[in-house]
């Protein structure tokens, strides 16, 4: 069974990373997939998200990390893979998520989203605070992999 794994990771969080290694011991074949252009503007370029991801899942045999442009579900055609993955994490994910999933359901009914609940300790983890936490220094180390903390530093220059 192969699956992609969408999102922006912007950057990639311990959040993310607990999704990836739970689901990479269920599936056969995991491909992360980076969305360019979702209209959100991103903290770090392309390069250096694939960059950080590619490094932090470098010891999980079965994962794979690509970007893409466009529909999620034409991304999981592209790479015949069956099952869309997404981490829910507090019911405000909910709402959103199961539109995304019934939208491209309707799409390609073929094609699953398969929802996996965060680590509790990862409950309020997001991209968002982890860029938060890294501004006013105060212990980004337990909410990112260790190059995502250097990229920071580099960033945010400290
Ligand atoms: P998007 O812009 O598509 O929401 P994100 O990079 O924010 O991209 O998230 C990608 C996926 O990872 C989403 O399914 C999101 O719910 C999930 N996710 C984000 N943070 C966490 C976390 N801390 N724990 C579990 N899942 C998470």
């Amino acid at each position: 069974m192969k699956a992609v794994y969408p999102g922006s990771f912007d950057p990639v969080t311990l959040g993310h990373l607990d999704i990836i290694s739970r689901s990479a011991s269920i599936v056969d074949e995991l491909i992360v997939g980076i969305l360019v252009n979702n209209n959100k503007k991103p903290m770090f370029t392309m390069d250096e998200r694939l960059e950080m991801l590619r490094e932090s899942v470098k010891d999980i045999a079965n994962v794979t990390v690509k970007t893409f442009e466009g529909m999620t579900i034409d991304f999981a055609r592209e790479n015949n893979a069956k099952v869309i993955i997404r981490g829910l994490r507090v019911i405000s994910d909910y709402e959103t998520e199961m539109q995304i999933a019934q939208v491209n359901r309707s799409i390609d009914s073929s094609i699953e989203t398969m929802f996996l609940a965060t680590g509790l300790e990862f409950s309020f983890l997001s991209s968002t605070i982890a860029k938060e936490v890294a501004f006013y220094d105060a212990g980004v180390e337990k909410l990112v992999p260790p190059i995502v903390v250097t990229k920071f530093k580099e960033k945010y220059n400290k």
